[in-house]
């Protein structure tokens, strides 16, 4: 298990604080200081789990923390970089950094053993587990919004119909990065929607009562 802290919010550096921000790029807490460069997080995390999944072994990583902590920023890194894509950012997370490592590494890997002919395949797939609804969606696919989780005595736990994209080159994680993003906003609009709606009814309801 790995605690990263963020940097206090703008509303958080007025309050009183137990972190305190020590220079630009730390925090100090009572006599420790912890530094948040997305760097070391790749190193710590992102490599071993590329290493492992090479060898053939399932990882995972599970970003964990109430909502503002820091997960997206971890696990892609700022705005910009969702938006232009995972570019040379130095503050780019930990999901471009893998897709990179991986990539380089297969193409190690061919070379390496070109005798061999090695083959690999990556696919990709997206989805949001809503634990409001219990629904499971896929990100790539919207229209398939309630999908079941089984287990295959072989090959273990699934998601059944998740669609899976093969990708190749930086570019085509990118692409499909976009069509999740549209996804989410999509979902999101629809979301606030429900919402208001509901809303509206209930504020009906008790206009009754
Ligand atoms: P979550 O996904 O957990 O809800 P975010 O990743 O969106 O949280 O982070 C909340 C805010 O804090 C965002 O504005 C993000 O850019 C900023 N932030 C999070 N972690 C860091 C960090 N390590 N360095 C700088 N800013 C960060
Ligand atoms: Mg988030």
């Amino acid at each position: 298990v790995i605690v990263r802290l963020r940097p206090p919010g703008k509303q958080e550096e007025e309050a009183d604080l137990i972190v305190e921000k020590a220079s630009v790029n730390s925090l100090s807490i009572l006599d420790h200081t912890f530094t948040f460069d997305s760097e070391d997080i790749f190193r710590l995390v992102g490599l071993p789990l590329v290493e492992n999944c090479l060898a053939g072994f399932n990882s995972s990583i599970f970003a964990y923390g109430q909502t503002g902590s820091g997960k997206t920023y971890t696990m892609w890194g700022p705005p910009s970089v969702m938006s232009e894509g995972a570019s040379s950012s130095t503050d780019r997370g930990l999901t471009p950094r893998v897709f990179e490592r991986l990539f380089s590494r297969i193409d190690e890997e061919q070379s390496k053993h070109s005798d061999k002919q090695l083959n690999y395949q990556c696919r990709c797939s997206f989805l949001e587990a809503s634990i409001y609804n219990e629904q499971i969606t896929d990100l790539l696919e919207p229209t398939q919004r309630n999908l079941q989780i089984r287990e295959d005595v072989r090959t273990g736990v699934y998601v059944d119909y998740l669609t899976e994209e093969y990708v190749s080159t930086m570019k085509d994680v990118n692409n499909l990065l976009l069509k999740v993003k549209f996804t989410c906003y999509y979902l999101k609009l629809l979301c606030s929607y429900m919402l208001n709606i509901n809303k509206h009814h209930i504020r009906k309801f008790h206009n009754c009562l």
